[in-house]
């Protein structure tokens, strides 16, 4: 009866065991499958070992009992050192790995042989004292499959030896030195088996080893992670729906303004009117950049492919950048190479934006000195990886604020910057707008002596483009727009907009009527109205402007239509 108590409390310790482990919910894991079928088998072990002890001490005699107790408990230990063996094998290399891959192979087929030999061989047994032992090829090969793995569990500790403080291989080392005592003390007292108690301790600390994060706390998070994220969408979709309206007002002040400046005013008239434009620009870009990160945080902006003469892009960026400088005694240089693609497929407008804004900075954030802004490429058959380098003898950037740059409303050495306006969206834009066009911006910076930013984006090079080649940038030859006498019917549901599109068209000596919806145009047409040309808003209630667009053209009206 040696051991029976313990192995009646190992059962039901492993029954508890199983009881708590199965009232949690769990990662669906492979270590923790092969975590549950040890902890099944250690309870049917525990119990055959019960039942084995009653066989062995002639209490129970019955060949079916006697064989189920024997050849089961053996086949327990098989299944066991089996399934532990791959969860070693799985902490110790990737599942998956080909090592892995190997390991398990050849630990199934040597299963396989032994299960052969438990199931198939006779078992022999003899008697002393009141106790009966067994021994036959069943339990040699048994013992032999079990120091093959043990040998293998050595070579998986050696292969780790640098994450061998790791505590998932804890259970390895409880099991390795728990099994050798196990063996030592059955060699000289065959009657005590101590191997079942093992087990159950071991699977006790794999219960404590096992990756098992509170999934009930990581659900409640979740759930706190989609509230906050619908809080800060809606934040999100205010501040656009904010901007957006705010833009229809800030358009009538722009031009109203640039219409005022063009009347005949007193001179400080005229520079307070010059003073409202200006300071309505920069709030308009300042909305345009928020309306623009919003997009961009919704994926809601995507990149439109043109082709584009990118060479005059590069003039008019020199041009506007000229513009910016005003009276700053900044030495504007610009290089681009000779190679570089006349025509390309890409985002012409984002691409515009991107650089423009380096370079704005540039200016900015330089009070004296130079700037330079060099363009190179390098050609990869129908591709030109475009590379603009825009650098300046500015204030610099200190190294730990580097990585801050491209962060949202982050502006850096607020005390220095103060009098320079900003709003810290710029950087923000241009690195997502760099990455959602595939391409990598980097920066170097020395604090106090000025910065480097570099940009690389593919653009597809155009040998036979399909816009016109004579289209040209120079300005100065451009004529004045002609458009005496034409009748122009402009529509809009806001009521500024018709009056600052009426005043703005005013000087150009052409008939203007106004309509404030898409219905009131369709009638109009319908009654014979005729128009040269049509300027329409697209966002109006009932009937949009692409509907009333559409509705025109089903009617036949050949108007041209903006
Ligand atoms: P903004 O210029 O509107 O503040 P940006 O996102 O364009 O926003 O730039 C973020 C910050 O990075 C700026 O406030 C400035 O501190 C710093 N910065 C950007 N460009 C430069 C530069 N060329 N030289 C020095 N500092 C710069």
């Amino acid at each position: 009866m040696q051991g029976l108590y313990l192995h009646i409390f190992d059962f039901f310790y492993v029954a508890m065991l199983i009881y708590i482990y199965f009232s949690k919910k769990r990662l669906k894991s492979y270590e923790n499958n092969l975590f549950i079928i040890l902890l099944i088998t250690t309870a049917v072990g525990a119990l055959l070992h019960v039942l084995s002890i009653f066989t062995l001490s002639k209490i129970i005699d019955n060949v079916i009992i006697n064989t189920i107790a024997t050849r089961g408990y053996a086949l327990y230990l098989l299944v066991w050192d089996l399934v532990f063996s791959l969860y070693v094998y799985a902490i110790s290399f990737s599942v998956g790995s080909k090592l892995y891959r190997v390991l398990k192979a050849v630990s199934l087929i040597l299963a396989t042989i032994c299960f052969v030999a438990i199931v198939g061989f006779p078992l022999h047994s003899y008697v002393d004292g009141d106790i009966m032992y067994t021994y036959g090829i069943p339990i040699t090969s048994l013992y032999i499959l079990i120091f093959i793995f043990g040998t293998i569990w050595v070579y998986c500790l050696i292969a780790n030896r640098k994450k061998i403080k790791d505590k998932k291989f804890f259970p390895l080392f409880i099991m390795m030195i728990g099994g050798g005592i196990s063996v030592a003390i059955q060699l000289s007292h065959p009657e005590i088996l101590l191997i079942t108690s093992i087990t159950t301790v071991v699977i006790l600390i794999m219960y404590h080893t096992i990756e098992n994060p509170d999934l009930a706390m990581i659900e409640q998070l979740n759930i706190a992670r989609e509230q906050a994220d619908k809080a800060n969408n809606a934040k999100s979709e205010f501040l656009s729906s904010m901007s957006h309206e705010i833009r229809t007002p800030l358009n009538a002040i722009v031009g109203f303004s640039q219409a005022l400046t063009e009347e005949d005013l007193p001179e400080q008239a005229q520079e307070e009117v010059k003073d409202i434009m200006m300071a309505s620009e920069t709030l308009l870009d300042i909305v345009n950049g928020i309306l623009d990160i919003s997009k961009i945080e919704a994926s809601k902006l995507e990149i439109v492919n043109v082709e584009y003469n990118f060479q005059d892009l590069l003039k008019e960026l020199v041009s506007l950048t000229k513009a910016r400088l005003g009276d700053k005694p900044l030495d504007f240089r610009f290089n681009f190479a000779g190679d570089l693609p006349k025509y390309v497929y890409g985002d012409k407008v984002r691409v515009k934006q991107v650089i423009l804004n380096l370079l704005t900075n540039a200016v900015k954030y330089t009070k004296s000195g130079w700037l330079t802004l060099n363009v190179n490429c390098i050609r990869k058959g129908e591709v030109a990886r475009i590379i603009i380098a825009v650098e300046d003898s500015g204030i610099g950037i200190k190294p730990d604020s580097i990585n801050k740059l491209f962060n949202k409303f982050e502006r850096l050495d607020i005390e220095k910057n103060n009098t320079i306006e900003g709003t810290g969206l710029g950087l923000a834009i241009t690195k997502k707008l760099i990455d959602l066009m595939g391409g990598k911006i980097v920066v170097q910076s020395n604090y106090g002596e000025g910065s480097k930013f570099t940009i690389a984006i593919d653009q597809k090079i155009v040998e036979n483009p399909t816009i016109e080649t004579t289209q040209q940038l120079d300005l100065s030859s451009a004529k004045p727009l002609n458009i005496a006498n034409k009748r122009i019917l402009v529509v809009d549901d806001n009521k500024i907009n018709l009056k600052v599109a009426t005043r703005l068209l005013s000087d150009y000596e052409c008939t203007i009527d106004t309509l404030d919806s898409g219905i009131s145009c369709v009638e109009a047409f319908e009654n014979g109205a005729n128009y040269d040309l049509v300027l329409m808003d697209d966002m109006m209630p009932k009937m949009s402007g692409v509907e009333t667009f559409h509705k025109l053209r089903d009617m036949g009206v050949e108007t041209p239509i903006i």
